[in-house]
Protein backbone atom coordinates (compact mmCIF):
# COMPACT_ATOMS: atom_id res chain seq x y z
CA UNK A 1 0.00 0.00 0.00
CA UNK A 2 1.16 4.02 0.15
CA UNK A 3 3.30 4.95 2.51
CA UNK A 4 4.00 8.05 3.78
CA UNK A 5 7.63 9.77 3.69
CA UNK A 6 10.39 8.47 5.65
CA UNK A 7 11.18 10.12 9.33
CA UNK A 8 13.16 9.89 12.06
CA UNK A 9 11.44 8.10 15.24
CA UNK A 10 12.77 6.75 18.52
CA UNK A 11 12.00 3.42 19.70
CA UNK A 12 10.24 3.43 23.33
CA UNK A 13 9.42 -0.37 23.10
CA UNK A 14 9.97 -3.26 21.51
CA UNK A 15 8.26 -6.95 21.67
CA UNK A 16 8.97 -9.48 19.11
CA UNK A 17 8.77 -8.21 15.35
CA UNK A 18 6.60 -4.73 16.81
CA UNK A 19 8.11 -1.49 18.11
CA UNK A 20 6.32 1.52 19.62
CA UNK A 21 8.07 4.36 17.76
CA UNK A 22 8.28 8.00 18.93
CA UNK A 23 7.46 10.26 16.40
CA UNK A 24 10.13 13.05 16.02
CA UNK A 25 9.30 15.24 13.49
CA UNK A 26 6.68 17.10 12.26
CA UNK A 27 3.27 17.93 13.38
CA UNK A 28 2.58 14.50 15.21
CA UNK A 29 5.72 14.87 17.04
CA UNK A 30 5.66 13.37 20.90
CA UNK A 31 2.91 10.73 19.26
CA UNK A 32 3.92 6.97 19.52
CA UNK A 33 3.10 4.98 16.61
CA UNK A 34 3.11 1.24 17.06
CA UNK A 35 5.49 -0.19 13.87
CA UNK A 36 6.23 -3.17 11.92
CA UNK A 37 9.99 -3.62 10.73
CA UNK A 38 11.79 -4.86 7.54
CA UNK A 39 12.79 -8.43 8.22
CA UNK A 40 16.11 -7.57 7.00
CA UNK A 41 16.84 -5.19 10.38
CA UNK A 42 17.50 -7.40 12.56
CA UNK A 43 16.08 -7.00 16.08
CA UNK A 44 15.58 -3.75 16.99
CA UNK A 45 15.54 -2.88 20.98
CA UNK A 46 14.05 0.00 23.39
CA UNK A 47 16.85 3.11 22.05
CA UNK A 48 16.68 2.44 18.80
CA UNK A 49 16.83 5.48 15.99
CA UNK A 50 15.13 4.56 13.02
CA UNK A 51 13.50 5.78 10.19
CA UNK A 52 10.27 4.78 9.58
CA UNK A 53 7.40 5.39 7.27
CA UNK A 54 4.02 5.53 7.84
CA UNK A 55 1.19 3.07 6.10
CA UNK A 56 -2.44 2.83 6.30
CA UNK A 57 -3.36 1.45 9.24
CA UNK A 58 -0.11 1.27 11.54
CA UNK A 59 4.25 1.99 9.93
CA UNK A 60 7.09 0.12 9.41
CA UNK A 61 10.34 0.91 10.07
CA UNK A 62 12.84 0.36 6.92
CA UNK A 63 16.43 1.31 7.95
CA UNK A 64 17.95 1.72 11.56
CA UNK A 65 20.57 4.02 12.66
CA UNK A 66 24.13 3.38 13.88
CA UNK A 67 24.23 2.27 17.90
CA UNK A 68 26.64 4.03 19.93
CA UNK A 69 26.21 1.49 23.17
CA UNK A 70 23.75 -1.65 23.74
CA UNK A 71 22.88 -3.39 26.69
CA UNK A 72 23.65 -7.33 26.43
CA UNK A 73 21.85 -10.11 27.85
CA UNK A 74 21.55 -13.42 27.19
CA UNK A 75 18.21 -14.84 25.77
CA UNK A 76 16.99 -18.73 26.89
CA UNK A 77 19.38 -20.18 25.05
CA UNK A 78 22.44 -18.50 26.32
CA UNK A 79 23.35 -16.50 23.53
CA UNK A 80 23.74 -12.29 23.79
CA UNK A 81 20.83 -10.21 22.66
CA UNK A 82 20.52 -6.56 22.93
CA UNK A 83 17.95 -5.64 25.12
CA UNK A 84 18.43 -1.23 25.08
CA UNK A 85 20.65 0.65 23.09
CA UNK A 86 21.92 4.01 23.22
CA UNK A 87 22.57 4.08 26.71
CA UNK A 88 24.88 6.78 27.92
CA UNK A 89 24.79 6.00 31.92
CA UNK A 90 24.71 3.01 34.05
CA UNK A 91 23.48 4.44 37.10
CA UNK A 92 24.53 1.75 40.19
CA UNK A 93 22.95 2.91 43.12
CA UNK A 94 23.71 1.69 46.23
CA UNK A 95 22.44 2.47 49.59
CA UNK A 96 22.96 2.85 53.38
CA UNK A 97 21.40 -0.04 53.77
CA UNK A 98 21.09 -3.03 52.39
CA UNK A 99 24.72 -3.00 53.51
CA UNK A 100 26.73 -2.15 49.67
CA UNK A 101 28.96 -5.22 49.50
CA UNK A 102 32.19 -3.48 47.45
CA UNK A 103 32.69 -6.63 45.71
CA UNK A 104 29.08 -6.38 44.34
CA UNK A 105 29.68 -2.73 43.41
CA UNK A 106 33.22 -3.70 41.33
CA UNK A 107 30.67 -6.10 39.86
CA UNK A 108 28.22 -4.08 38.53
CA UNK A 109 31.57 -1.41 37.41
CA UNK A 110 33.25 -4.69 35.04
CA UNK A 111 29.67 -5.27 33.47
CA UNK A 112 29.46 -1.86 32.79
CA UNK A 113 32.92 -1.17 31.35
CA UNK A 114 32.47 -4.37 29.53
CA UNK A 115 29.44 -2.60 27.71
CA UNK A 116 31.59 0.71 26.94
CA UNK A 117 28.89 2.36 28.77
CA UNK A 118 29.89 4.76 31.23
CA UNK A 119 29.00 3.97 34.98
CA UNK A 120 28.14 6.39 37.97
CA UNK A 121 27.56 5.06 41.57
CA UNK A 122 24.89 6.55 43.28
CA UNK A 123 24.41 6.11 46.96
CA UNK A 124 20.59 6.61 47.92
CA UNK A 125 19.62 6.99 51.84
CA UNK A 126 22.02 9.75 52.52
CA UNK A 127 19.17 10.62 55.26
CA UNK A 128 20.50 7.08 56.71
CA UNK A 129 23.69 8.21 56.56
CA UNK A 130 25.20 8.29 60.85
CA UNK A 131 28.77 8.92 62.07
CA UNK A 132 28.99 4.66 62.25
CA UNK A 133 27.60 4.01 58.84
CA UNK A 134 29.75 7.02 57.25
CA UNK A 135 33.20 5.32 58.43
CA UNK A 136 32.76 3.14 56.26
CA UNK A 137 30.61 3.90 53.12
CA UNK A 138 32.82 7.71 52.93
CA UNK A 139 36.15 5.66 51.95
CA UNK A 140 34.22 3.15 50.23
CA UNK A 141 32.97 6.32 47.90
CA UNK A 142 36.26 7.73 47.76
CA UNK A 143 38.33 4.73 46.45
CA UNK A 144 35.31 4.44 43.36
CA UNK A 145 36.27 8.33 42.92
CA UNK A 146 40.00 8.12 42.99
CA UNK A 147 39.72 5.52 40.40
CA UNK A 148 37.86 8.48 38.41
CA UNK A 149 34.37 6.94 38.81
CA UNK A 150 31.75 9.57 39.13
CA UNK A 151 29.97 9.45 42.28
CA UNK A 152 26.55 10.92 43.37
CA UNK A 153 24.58 11.32 46.93
CA UNK A 154 20.73 11.21 47.04
CA UNK A 155 17.60 10.98 49.34
CA UNK A 156 14.29 10.08 47.96
CA UNK A 157 13.23 10.64 51.44
CA UNK A 158 14.47 14.27 51.67
CA UNK A 159 15.13 15.06 47.92
CA UNK A 160 18.51 15.69 49.27
CA UNK A 161 21.31 15.02 45.90
CA UNK A 162 18.52 15.30 43.19
CA UNK A 163 19.19 18.29 41.81
CA UNK A 164 23.02 17.34 40.83
CA UNK A 165 20.66 13.59 39.86
CA UNK A 166 18.48 15.45 37.48
CA UNK A 167 21.38 17.89 36.39
CA UNK A 168 23.51 15.05 35.28
CA UNK A 169 20.48 12.47 33.65
CA UNK A 170 19.64 15.49 31.06
CA UNK A 171 20.89 14.93 27.58
CA UNK A 172 21.63 11.28 28.39
CA UNK A 173 20.18 7.74 27.85
CA UNK A 174 20.22 6.19 31.62
CA UNK A 175 19.59 2.90 33.02
CA UNK A 176 19.44 2.30 37.02
CA UNK A 177 20.86 -1.23 37.90
CA UNK A 178 21.35 -2.32 41.66
CA UNK A 179 20.32 -4.86 44.12
CA UNK A 180 16.70 -5.37 45.63
CA UNK A 181 15.71 -2.66 48.12
CA UNK A 182 18.35 0.15 47.46
CA UNK A 183 15.55 2.39 46.13
CA UNK A 184 15.43 2.09 42.58
CA UNK A 185 11.40 2.09 42.07
CA UNK A 186 11.21 5.51 44.30
CA UNK A 187 13.82 7.26 42.45
CA UNK A 188 12.51 6.48 39.08
CA UNK A 189 9.23 8.06 41.10
CA UNK A 190 10.52 10.97 42.15
CA UNK A 191 12.22 11.78 38.54
CA UNK A 192 9.52 10.36 36.27
CA UNK A 193 6.44 11.80 38.88
CA UNK A 194 3.01 11.11 37.35
CA UNK A 195 4.18 7.91 35.16
CA UNK A 196 3.92 4.74 36.90
CA UNK A 197 6.29 2.32 36.02
CA UNK A 198 4.59 -0.91 36.85
CA UNK A 199 1.18 0.53 34.46
CA UNK A 200 3.74 0.81 31.65
CA UNK A 201 5.23 -2.71 32.04
CA UNK A 202 1.35 -4.09 32.50
CA UNK A 203 -0.40 -2.37 29.82
CA UNK A 204 2.30 -4.23 27.58
CA UNK A 205 1.66 -7.89 29.20
CA UNK A 206 -1.96 -7.50 28.63
CA UNK A 207 -1.52 -6.80 25.25
CA UNK A 208 0.39 -9.88 24.74
CA UNK A 209 -2.34 -11.59 27.00
CA UNK A 210 -0.22 -14.42 28.60
CA UNK A 211 3.16 -13.26 27.64
CA UNK A 212 5.21 -12.04 31.21
CA UNK A 213 7.94 -10.92 30.36
CA UNK A 214 8.43 -7.59 30.05
CA UNK A 215 10.65 -5.66 27.51
CA UNK A 216 12.64 -2.32 28.24
CA UNK A 217 10.87 1.02 27.69
CA UNK A 218 11.59 4.31 27.31
CA UNK A 219 10.63 6.99 29.44
CA UNK A 220 11.57 11.22 29.12
CA UNK A 221 12.71 12.72 32.68
CA UNK A 222 10.44 16.14 32.61
CA UNK A 223 14.12 17.96 33.02
CA UNK A 224 15.33 16.42 30.32
CA UNK A 225 17.19 12.89 29.24
CA UNK A 226 16.05 9.38 29.33
CA UNK A 227 15.34 6.69 31.56
CA UNK A 228 15.41 3.11 30.11
CA UNK A 229 13.55 0.34 32.21
CA UNK A 230 12.38 -3.03 32.89
CA UNK A 231 12.81 -5.69 35.31
CA UNK A 232 15.10 -7.30 33.47
CA UNK A 233 17.63 -4.73 33.42
CA UNK A 234 17.89 -3.45 36.94
CA UNK A 235 19.21 -6.89 37.84
CA UNK A 236 22.08 -6.29 35.04
CA UNK A 237 24.94 -8.12 36.38
CA UNK A 238 28.02 -10.26 34.96
CA UNK A 239 26.63 -12.22 32.31
CA UNK A 240 29.10 -14.17 30.39
CA UNK A 241 32.27 -12.55 30.23
CA UNK A 242 35.81 -13.38 29.61
CA UNK A 243 38.92 -12.92 31.51
CA UNK A 244 39.94 -9.96 29.76
CA UNK A 245 36.78 -8.49 30.37
CA UNK A 246 37.14 -9.02 34.18
CA UNK A 247 40.34 -7.55 33.97
CA UNK A 248 39.56 -4.37 32.00
CA UNK A 249 36.68 -4.06 34.66
CA UNK A 250 38.95 -2.96 37.16
CA UNK A 251 41.32 -0.14 35.59
CA UNK A 252 44.03 -0.08 37.85
CA UNK A 253 44.75 -3.92 37.64
CA UNK A 254 43.94 -3.41 33.67
CA UNK A 255 46.78 -0.78 33.28
CA UNK A 256 49.37 -3.38 35.19
CA UNK A 257 48.82 -5.53 32.48
CA UNK A 258 51.84 -7.33 30.92
CA UNK A 259 53.84 -6.08 34.00
CA UNK A 260 54.34 -9.24 35.51
CA UNK A 261 57.68 -11.37 34.97
CA UNK A 262 55.75 -14.50 33.45
CA UNK A 263 53.60 -13.98 30.89
CA UNK A 264 50.88 -16.56 32.10
CA UNK A 265 51.08 -15.06 35.43
CA UNK A 266 48.12 -16.00 37.42
CA UNK A 267 48.64 -13.44 40.00
CA UNK A 268 48.68 -15.45 43.08
CA UNK A 269 52.36 -16.15 44.46
CA UNK A 270 54.56 -16.00 41.39
CA UNK A 271 57.92 -14.29 41.87
CA UNK A 272 57.93 -10.92 39.99
CA UNK A 273 53.90 -10.26 40.04
CA UNK A 274 53.32 -6.93 39.12
CA UNK A 275 49.59 -7.25 40.99
CA UNK A 276 51.11 -8.67 43.91
CA UNK A 277 53.71 -5.69 44.09
CA UNK A 278 51.22 -3.10 43.67
CA UNK A 279 49.33 -4.60 46.34
CA UNK A 280 52.34 -4.99 49.00
CA UNK A 281 53.04 -0.98 47.71
CA UNK A 282 49.07 -0.11 48.64
CA UNK A 283 48.52 0.90 44.72
CA UNK A 284 46.24 -1.10 44.69
CA UNK A 285 43.24 -1.99 47.79
CA UNK A 286 42.68 -5.24 49.29
CA UNK A 287 39.46 -5.16 48.79
CA UNK A 288 39.42 -4.43 44.83
CA UNK A 289 42.39 -7.95 44.61
CA UNK A 290 40.05 -9.95 46.21
CA UNK A 291 37.20 -8.82 44.48
CA UNK A 292 38.89 -9.32 40.96
CA UNK A 293 40.08 -12.88 42.05
CA UNK A 294 36.34 -13.63 43.80
CA UNK A 295 34.97 -12.82 40.39
CA UNK A 296 37.34 -14.81 38.25
CA UNK A 297 36.77 -17.64 40.93
CA UNK A 298 33.24 -17.41 40.21
CA UNK A 299 33.00 -17.91 36.29
CA UNK A 300 35.44 -20.94 36.97
CA UNK A 301 32.48 -22.30 39.17
CA UNK A 302 29.83 -21.65 36.30
CA UNK A 303 31.37 -23.33 34.01
P1 LIG B 1 14.12 -1.12 44.77
O1 LIG B 1 13.91 -2.56 45.15
O2 LIG B 1 15.56 -0.86 44.47
O3 LIG B 1 13.22 -0.66 43.68
O4 LIG B 1 13.81 -0.26 46.08
P2 LIG B 1 12.47 0.52 46.49
O5 LIG B 1 12.35 1.79 45.74
O6 LIG B 1 11.33 -0.42 46.45
O7 LIG B 1 12.81 0.91 47.99
C1 LIG B 1 13.04 -0.04 49.00
C2 LIG B 1 12.73 0.58 50.35
O8 LIG B 1 13.62 1.65 50.62
C3 LIG B 1 11.33 1.16 50.42
O9 LIG B 1 10.79 0.86 51.68
C4 LIG B 1 11.55 2.66 50.28
O10 LIG B 1 10.57 3.42 50.93
C5 LIG B 1 12.89 2.84 50.95
N1 LIG B 1 13.62 4.00 50.44
C6 LIG B 1 13.82 4.35 49.14
N2 LIG B 1 14.55 5.48 49.05
C7 LIG B 1 14.84 5.84 50.33
C8 LIG B 1 15.58 6.93 50.91
O11 LIG B 1 16.14 7.80 50.23
N3 LIG B 1 15.68 6.95 52.26
C9 LIG B 1 15.10 6.01 53.05
N4 LIG B 1 15.25 6.13 54.36
N5 LIG B 1 14.38 4.99 52.54
C10 LIG B 1 14.25 4.90 51.21
ZN1 LIG C 1 50.96 -11.34 38.13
Amino acid sequence: GDLGPEQQGLIISHFGRQVDVEVLEGEHKGDIQRCHMRTHLGQLVTGDRVIWRRSADSGVVVAALDRHSELLRPNNHGELKPVAANIDYIVIVIAVEPYAHANLIDRYLVAAEASGIEPVLLLNKADLLNDENRQRLEPLLEQYRQLGYRTLLASTETSHGLDELKAMLADHISVFVGQSGVGKSSLVNSLLPGTDIKTGTLSEQSRKGRHTTTTARLFHFPDGGDLIDSPGIREFALWHMTEEQVLDGFRELAALRGHCRFRDCRHELEPGCAFLEALEDGRISEQRFNSYQQILNSMQDSR
